[in-house]
């Protein structure tokens, strides 16, 4: 069991499969040469990224952070990611001992497919919440920039996984950071696009930070280097710096978004340069 506690609140990492994808584009402009080192390549160039979901709990909630990329995929991109049969996130969820009615609150760092695809499910009364108790939370501007469709990221946000539970009156938009439950804040750091949040937990003097997509993969704690997805890499990297300094001078356990082998990490720099110690699988 990859867990954590941090005071009162236990944080357990469930990895909802992983994919993989085109390594130069994860690792935008930085040398192949640099970053296989850290994330070996399949024969099509490809690196796994997880589906890194986490479970954050206490003796009166239950939260749930991000669904995985969920089992709705086409033949094709689902071949083209190793994703042949993707797990439902309610398994996932049960195999560790987490029922889907068990859940208070859902957060959405944000809305690229990979990050909500297990949101909702669909049965024969229509497309219903996967976790059918909870309160799911996301940023309003972010669902304002999924409806936009632009064309640089159209194809990342996929309308069944959010505007059903919008329509319903199951997901709530917030206008910025808020503290969902004591002791759990949300709050916007952009980057990786312009509403993403981050998730920090705090509970007797401890600290644990969600990354999500700001930094996706633990060797991306050198703060240069950004994906290649990244609508704002400058803002990324001035955003990674303020955390990795806290973090590194207040003890923080951090998570990523995609590192299919890290659950969790402590910061610290030396010699000018960022990393990661203390890797727990
Ligand atoms: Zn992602």
């Amino acid at each position: 069991m990859h867990s954590l506690e941090i005071g009162e609140f236990r944080i357990t990492l469930v990895r909802a499969g992983s994919y993989w994808w085109d390594g130069g584009a994860m690792f935008g402009v930085v040398p192949k040469t640099l970053w296989s080192k850290h994330q070996p390549v399949d024969e099509l160039n490809r690196i796994e990224a997880g589906f890194n979901c986490f479970v954050v709990e206490n003796d009166s909630r239950r939260i749930l952070i991000e669904t995985g990329g969920g089992v709705r995929h086409d033949p094709r991109a689902a071949e083209r990611m190793r994703l042949p049969d993707p797990p439902r996130i309610q398994e996932v969820l049960a195999a560790h001992g987490f029922e889907p009615e068990s859940f208070d609150v859902v957060i959405n760092t944000h809305l690229h497919w990979d990050h909500c695809g297990g949101n909702t499910v669909d049965t024969d009364s229509g497309v219903c919440p996967t976790l059918p108790l909870a309160r799911y939370v996301t940023q309003r501007g972010e669902v304002e920039h999924a409806r936009e469709q632009h064309p640089r990221d159209a194809m990342s946000y996929r309308a069944v996984n959010y505007e059903p539970l919008i329509d319903s009156g199951r997901m709530q938009l917030l206008d910025g950071d808020l503290e969902v439950a004591p002791g759990v804040e949300v709050r916007v750091t952009p980057g990786h696009n312009r509403d993403m949040m981050i998730v920090l937990v705090r509970s007797k003097r401890e600290t644990w930070c969600h990354f999500a997509d700001l930094v996706p993969y633990a060797s991306q704690v050198t703060p240069t280097w950004v994906s290649g997805f990244d609508l704002f890499p400058l803002e990324t990297i001035d955003s990674r710096t303020e955390l990795f300094e806290r973090a590194a001078a207040e003890g923080w356990w951090c998570s990523f978004g995609h590192d299919p082998k890290i659950a969790f990490a402590k910061i610290e720099t030396a010699e000018g340069k960022w990393r990661t110690h203390h890797n727990r699988a």
